[in-house]
């Protein structure tokens, strides 16, 4: 198949629209594309977990993982198609998306390489199918998660997670009795959460941690607390945690997750060949940071490859009753995706000369060489002392940049989790390091310098979207 065309591209989002996949139920939806795939020339299984995995291209080079999610929220809503959108849950998040990588690779049978595309399972609850695509398939030279970005804008990073439970049982007792009761126990620790994340918190801005109380039960007796909060790179987690475990004294405390934040340089590979395909189709690019979590987070922890998130929609549709996705707007992406494959197959790593799977540290002397491979995954250089008064590494105090939400902002404050392979991001740019596959993830402290120093225009900043 060479000429997937924009009426299969419109009728398999519609068809994906039309199975529903709430999480924990995606295997019709699974077994649909398993059979899709293959009818669209890639070879397609589907894995133990119920992820869909096709394969196509000829797979002499190295490979491209297009990684998106079948699953969606469980609130079904009526799939209709209108003039101009398709409608229903999923279409943004993130069955568009996953049909654009679906159709874009379509159109590139003739890859040099290997593209595997693959629909994961409950990404929506904890990821089960990306940790499972970690643990199972090779680290590709290049991942991009198809996650709605809108079609002309690239996502470089994600905010991390982390959940948490608190459990306070107090023996009964007169209620004028001073000593502290379970109801009050429990205020106090989220206090002293909220303290211990920082002085400055907002979930709007992706270099600011923030706390959701997202449940709340008690009385004297016995107290219970649920908590996400949301962090930036570089977030000290053993400082929080110590911080969070002497709050919490005699009671119960559960980490229940950590889920480490992403963030990836504007200029690896992925990201420039995603704005190369933006531009082809008359876009001009924006990259853009989210203050949620995706896959990303999920495999960029483990694999430190170029990538990027992109995917046609408005995230803000997310999960709402009015998720519908622009029909243009996809197949638009759908071209700029096909184009981003283009500029990949251009990529000097195409040469067997240069081998994606070790790639070449080349330090730059300018400060984003202090994310190297010393560092344990997930911790940075970044002064945890500093971070917690909210100052900057290099000293000054506060944001960044003007981080409203939706607007040009700052790049975030703190370093981004420590990677081997970080390219230099100032200077000249060694030749051969265009393009090859270690510049994922780099010191976003210096990208924000030299964004503040930068003669570019505003476009080149990064925005922070929820
Ligand atoms: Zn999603």
């Amino acid at each position: 198949m060479t000429d997937w065309t924009d009426e299969q591209a419109v009728a398999l989002l519609h068809r994906m629209l039309a199975i529903p996949s709430p999480s924990g139920a995606e295997h019709d939806l699974a077994g649909f594309l398993a059979q899709a795939l293959a009818d669209a020339g890639f070879a397609s299984r589907i894995d133990e977990v119920g992820n869909v995995i096709g394969h196509i291209g000829l797979g002499t080079g190295p490979t491209l993982m297009l990684l998106s999610h079948l699953d969606t929220v469980d609130r079904p809503l009526p799939v209709r198609r209108t003039g101009t959108a398709l409608h229903g849950r999923g279409a943004v998040d993130a069955k568009g998306p996953l049909a654009t990588m679906i159709s874009a690779a379509a159109r590139r049978p003739r890859f040099p390489g290997r593209i595997v595309v693959i629909g994961a399972v409950e990404e929506e609850r904890l990821s089960r199918g990306g940790h499972h695509i970690v643990r199972t398939l090779p680290r590709p030279a290049w991942l991009i998660i198809g996650e709605p970005s809108g079609w002309s804008s690239v996502v470089l990073g994600y905010k991390g997670k982390i959940d948490i439970e608190f459990r306070a049982r107090c023996r009964p007792t007169h209620s004028t009795n001073p000593v502290p009761k379970a109801t009050e126990l429990a205020v106090g620790f989220w206090l002293a959460l909220r303290e211990a994340l920082g002085p400055d918190l907002d979930h709007g801005r992706f270099h600011l941690p923030a706390a959701t109380l997202r449940r709340l039960d008690g009385d004297v007796l016995n107290a219970y607390l649920d908590v996400d909060c949301r962090v930036p790179p570089g977030f000290d987690l053993a400082s929080f945690t110590a911080a969070l475990r002497q709050a919490a004294g005699e009671s119960e405390l559960n980490i229940a997750r950590h889920i480490p934040a992403v963030v990836a340089s504007r200029r690896n590979a992925v990201a420039r060949c995603l704005s190369a395909g933006i531009r082809a189709r008359g876009g001009q690019p924006r990259h853009v940071l989210k203050t949620g979590t995706s896959d990303m987070n999920t495999v960029g922890e483990h694999w430190p490859v170029p990538m990027a998130a992109y995917g046609p929609g408005d995230s803000s549709l997310d999960h709402g009753d009015d998720e519908h996705l622009p029909i243009d707007d996809y197949l638009t992406a759908v071209a700029a995706l096909t184009a981003c494959i283009d500029e990949l197959e251009k990529d000097e790593s195409m040469h067997p000369a240069s081998d994606p799977s070790r790639p070449t540290w080349r330090g730059g002397g300018d400060g984003a060489e202090e994310t190297s491979d010393a560092l344990p995954a997930g911790r940075s250089r970044a002064d945890g002392a500093n971070r917690r008064r909210g100052t900057h590494p290099d000293g000054r105090r506060g944001p960044a940049g003007p981080g409203r939400r939706g607007a040009i902002a700052g790049l975030p404050a703190d370093h981004v989790p420590a990677r081997a392979d970080a390219p230099p991001v100032h200077g000249p740019r060694p030749a051969q390091s265009r393009g090859s596959a270690g510049p994922a993830l780099v010191c976003a402290r210096v990208a924000r310098r030299r964004s503040a120093t930068s003669a570019r225009p505003a476009r080149s900043g990064l925005c922070v979207h929820a």
